[in-house]
């Protein structure tokens, strides 16, 4: 017997869908298109290719979006200057800077330089803690999008035990804070973890992000879990796929997401939703 998939490509081109018609809705009511900035540094190859997705996405829903592409040499300075000048443009709702950044710039020091209500991330320190303190605002998007995922396959979260594997800034910490707020038992793991293979065996909900191609094996999975799987990792093939291994998880798990078509697409719906969502709040806090 199968786990049922879930389907972050259908769900993620259903959120576009709405956000396409909410835009719409609010052009016809004489309201601006939201506007994304979007700051590249460098030539990161896969940093290009999720921009360029990025920037796609937006077009499709009818987003005004602006690429800001600098050398790799560009001074922390020069990319502070570029973060306020875009926090003065009213026609920017959102700022994205994409990582990972040059070293000789201190990512922590540009976040927090990007104003809150224009995090569409939803990285800065402000937004986390409003997650953190159950009042959400712009929420970090991987884990906005997997409690997305969570919500459409009608399961019941409140009292689950939730196992998170991975403590990064962007996906483990905020993903523990949205399914603490779910009303899960949480428990959080990382690579000074014991005994992890129980702790993912105890887990009614898995979410995995740790980097690590298809570490995690089906007999980790207890049976009927919710597995959701963020990782994107090349195997030794150079094939495309997750932090789980999904042949052998899928005969255990009541839900699973593929990758490629799970979380990924997620992310990006989410990032859309968090961009009208700041132009939302600056729009009608201006009066329209
Ligand atoms: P990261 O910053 O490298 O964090 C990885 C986390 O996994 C760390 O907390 C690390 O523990 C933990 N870890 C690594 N090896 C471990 C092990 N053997 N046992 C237990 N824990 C271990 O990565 P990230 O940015 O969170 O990304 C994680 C994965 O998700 C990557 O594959 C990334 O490409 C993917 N990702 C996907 C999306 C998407 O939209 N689908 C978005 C973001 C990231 P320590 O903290 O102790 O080092």
């Amino acid at each position: 017997m199968g786990a049922n998939i879930l389907d972050g490509k259908r769900i993620a081109a259903d959120i576009r869908a709405q956000v396409k018609a909410d835009v719409a809705s609010r052009s016809a009511h004489g309201l601006r298109p939201p506007g994304l900035a979007v700051v590249l540094v460098g030539e990161h190859p896969a940093s290009q290719v999720y921009v360029r997705n990025k920037r796609k996405a937006c077009a499709e829903v009818g987003f005004h979006s602006a690429l800001h592409a600098l050398p790799d040499s560009t001074s922390q300075a020069q990319l502070l200057a570029l973060v306020d000048q875009l926090n003065a443009d009213d026609t920017i709702d959102g700022i994205l800077v994409q990582l990972p950044l040059p070293e000789q710039i201190d990512a922590e020091a540009v976040i927090e330089r990007i104003l809150p209500t224009k995090d569409v991330d939803g990285f800065h320190p402000y937004n986390v803690g409003r997650l953190a303190l159950r009042m959400p605002q712009l929420r970090p998007c991987t884990p906005k999008g997997v409690m997305t995922l969570l919500e459409r396959t009608g399961q019941q979260l409140e009292g689950l035990d939730a196992v998170v594997i991975g403590q990064s800034n962007i996906v483990g910490r905020p993903m523990a804070l949205e399914l603490l707020a779910a009303r899960c038992t949480i428990t959080v793991c990382h690579s000074r973890t014991k005994d992890l293979a129980d702790k993912a065996r105890a887990a009614d909900v898995l979410v995995v992000a740790m980097g690590r191609a298809r570490h995690v094996p089906g007999d980790w999975i207890k049976p009927g879990a919710l597995v959701i799987d963020v990782g994107m990792n090349r195997d030794e093939q150079g094939k495309l796929c997750g932090d789980v291994d999904f042949a052998t998880a899928v005969e255990r798990a009541g839900w699973i997401t593929p990758v490629p078509g799970g979380v990924g697409p997620m992310t990006i719906a989410s990032l859309l939703q968090n961009t009208l969502q700041a132009n939302a709040l600056r729009t009608d806090n201006a009066g329209g």
